[in-house]
Order: C-alpha cells, then structure tokens, then sequence
C-alpha cells in the first residue's frame, strides 16, 4: 500500500511536504520553507530516495539545502530560479549556508515538461506546466501503476506571461490540489480590471508626485507587474517615470528573458524579436529617496525580509502609497499593513504607517472558480486531498469537490497519514 505522509502546506501556505511511501521507496514532492517563521518539515532524510520540486517558490523549495538529499529532479528554468531562492535564504534567515547550496545543486536532475522520468524503481513522473510562475510544474507520477496528480500551485487563465495550466492529463486516481484561494468567497476580478485598478492606483500617486512601492516575490507576479507597468507606459496611459528594482529581481526577470520557450508564445515572440517586454528597469540605490516621483518594485512579496524593508521608512510621507499585490501570510508585515497597522517595524525602530496601503490581489494562483473549472477539466479522480490554503480554504475546497464533483475529499492536518489510493 502506497502511503503519504503530509509534513507541511497543510491548513496553512508555507513549508509544502509530501512523503511517498511505497513499497520499495520513499520520495518527497516539494520541500519548502514557511515564509512566516524560517519552519522547516519536520523529516528524515536518511532513507528519502528523491525529491520532485514543483516549483521555485520559497514554501515548495526553501528547505531542501538544509537536508541531505540523493536526488532532487526539477526542469531547468526551477533550477536556475531555486539557486536564488536559496541564496537569498543564506543572506536573509541564515538556516543553511553555501557549502549547503552546492551540495544540494550537485545532485539535481533536470526534467523537461513531458518528459518521462524514471525516479525510483516503482516512481515514474512526467511535469506539466503549472501557468503560475516560470517552470512551474503539476507534477504527475504514477506509483506502481497507481496515478497521482499533484497540482502544485496553478494558474488555469493564461496571463501576460505564463501560458494557462495544463489539464490534459491521462486518468488519474487522486489528486492533490492547491487551495490558496478555495472558499467560495475567494472570487476574484478579472485580470483586466485588476490592471486598471493598478494603474489608477499607481497614477494618483505619481500625479500627486509621491512613491509607490509594490513589494512582490523575485518571481511570478512581479514579472507580470512589471510588463503590465511597461505596456501601460509604452501606451502613453501611464506616466513615464523611473522604475526602481533590486539584484535578485533583475536577475529573475532576466531568467525570463532566457528560458522565452517556457513563457506564453506572445511575450515569446517579443523577446525573439529583440523586444525587451519589461522595458527599462533600474537597480535601485539611494537616488530612490530623492524627491522625483518613482514606482519601487521590491522583494519580498510579503515585506518580511529582503530590500523592500528599507523602503518602508517612505510610508512615513503621506504622499507615498504601498501596493501589496498577493497573498500575504499570517504573522508577515505585509499581513499587518493589510490590517491596517499604524505603524511597522521592519528593524529596530518603528515607522508610522502616513501613506496609503492598497491591495491589489494580483495572483498567481487560481480563484474558486478557477480551481473548479481545472478540476472540470481534468480526467475525474477517484479521491482528492486537499492541501496549500489556509484551514477555512482548505476545508471549502474539499467540501466544494465532494458535494458539487462528488469525489471523496479531505483537507490533512500536518503530520496526517493517509492511504494516497483507495
Ligand atoms: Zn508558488
Ligand atoms: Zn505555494
């Protein structure tokens, strides 16, 4: 009997870890790292034949250079982005250090998007895209016979960037799904009414010359922001004014550029015709604090740790506005500011919370409808466990999926131990 073991992601967005237990192996699919308190699965890596990566997000990659794994399979462009993952988790939480990078990088297997791979003796696994950032992967395996699709996190609309999630999969016995935004209240605007939201925020603050700050994730949604930003520019509908960034985001939004066979065949075409579609970005030093209006766009994406910490000091100036654009996660800044803090404390000393604070949810993930029309779409699986969402939305989804799709579901606490097929 095949077993999982649910070591993270559940209930609750951060730290996702699934154990396989078969009978002749043991394998994890992603190993993150909570991106509220540094919390690592609690695992042993001794007997662990393999780790599959879904993708290069902190909660589904963040742990992985602190265990001794054999093997870590991922496609190229989730390497690439997982290298500065982890070593923006040396500089910032200090959990691992270099030497750990270097022996977790050594023992990657890269795999391309269906591409059969063999990872254990009894584990087969194909990745399809994801739609929700650059290599992201569902990941589809088939266990001694049985098939067991793991969505990771998904995108079912195409988006400036990412072609929409896959869904044509072969039959498939149990799902495990993503829930970020599973309760039936979590219905999201379409994307164009997002992007004018955005710019209309963002030009009332450059019009009453002041700063906008948008703290986001070194990859995904500030990709997506920045060609919005570029486009709306380009048009004439918003003013031309300096677009300040930091290293490791021009160092993704480059990562972009390089891997175009993996991005939406529009921006794809851009890029090979010599069209930058992120437009002029600038490394941002101290000219950020000068007078002249600007758009900072900054990690991380849930202002707790990385360069937008220092920005926030600019909050004190009425003028100047903070755009949160994601999902931020209990115990974070950005979860503070959401709620209305008056005042933060990104180090010692506390900063009064003057500017305005918007959220603008522009996700990466799928909405209600969206995790329902991905799970119309795809072959129906006889069981469906429900993980990646905070308790309400967990718990929704896999209500949701039993009582409308009539597939069994179940939401797993952490440390859960489950049959993973009937
Ligand atoms: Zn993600
Ligand atoms: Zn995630």
């Amino acid at each position: 009997m095949t077993i999982a073991k649910f070591h993270g992601g559940c209930h609750q967005i951060g730290k996702s870890c699934v154990e396989i237990n078969t009978k002749k192996s043991k394998i994890l699919i992603d190993c993150g790292m909570d991106p509220s308190d540094n919390g690592l699965p609690d695992i042993n890596d001794s007997d662990v034949d393999a780790v599959v990566v879904s993708h290069a997000h902190l909660d589904h990659c963040g742990a992985i250079p602190y265990f001794n794994f054999k093997k870590i399979f991922c496609n190229p462009p989730t390497a690439d982005l997982m290298y500065n993952v982890w070593k923006d988790t040396v500089s910032l939480s200090k959990t691992y250090k270099e030497e750990d990078i270097k022996k977790s990088m050594d023992v990657i297997k890269t795999v391309n998007y269906r591409e059969e791979k063999q990872v254990t003796s009894d584990i087969k696994m194909k990745m399809y895209d994801a739609g929700h950032i650059l290599g992201s992967s569902s990941l589809y395996l088939d266990i001694d016979g049985k098939k067991l699709l793991y969505t990771g996190d998904i995108n079912e609309i195409e988006t400036r960037t990412l072609r929409a999630a896959d869904t044509d999969f072969d039959e498939i016995d149990t799902i495990i799904i993503e829930s970020t935004y599973g309760s039936p209240l979590d219905i999201k605007p379409a994307r164009k009414v997002l992007e004018k939201q955005l710019i209309d925020e963002i030009s009332e603050t450059i019009d009453n010359g002041g700063k906008v700050i948008i703290p986001v994730f070194a990859v995904g949604r500030s990709q997506e922001i920045i060609v919005v930003i570029n486009n709306y520019m380009k048009s004439g509908a918003l003013k031309e004014v300096p677009i300040y960034i930091n290293g490791s985001l021009t160092h993704t939004t480059g990562m972009y550029m390089g891997y175009s066979d993996w991005l939406n065949p529009k921006i794809k075409n851009a890029i090979e015709n010599r069209i930058n579609p992120f437009g002029n970005l600038i490394k941002g030093g101290d000219e950020v604090f000068s007078r002249e209006p600007c758009i900072i766009i900054s990690t991380s994406g849930m202002v707790q740790g990385g360069p937008v910490l220092q920005y926030l000091s600019l909050l004190k100036n009425p003028r100047n506005k903070i755009i949160l654009t994601g999902y931020q996660a209990e115990g974070t800044i950005g979860r503070s500011l959401e709620e209305g803090a008056t005042e933060v404390k990104p180090f010692k000393r506390a900063i009064p919370v003057n500017g305005k604070v918007v959220k603008i949810e522009f996700s990466a993930h799928a909405d209600y409808n969206s995790l329902l029309r991905f799970m119309k779409k795809i072959p129906q699986p006889d069981k469906a466990i429900v993980m990646h969402g905070e308790r309400y939305q967990a718990l929704s989804l896999a209500m949701t999926i039993w009582k409308t799709l009539k597939i069994p579901a179940l939401a797993p606490s952490i440390g859960s131990v489950l049959p993973l097929f009937d």
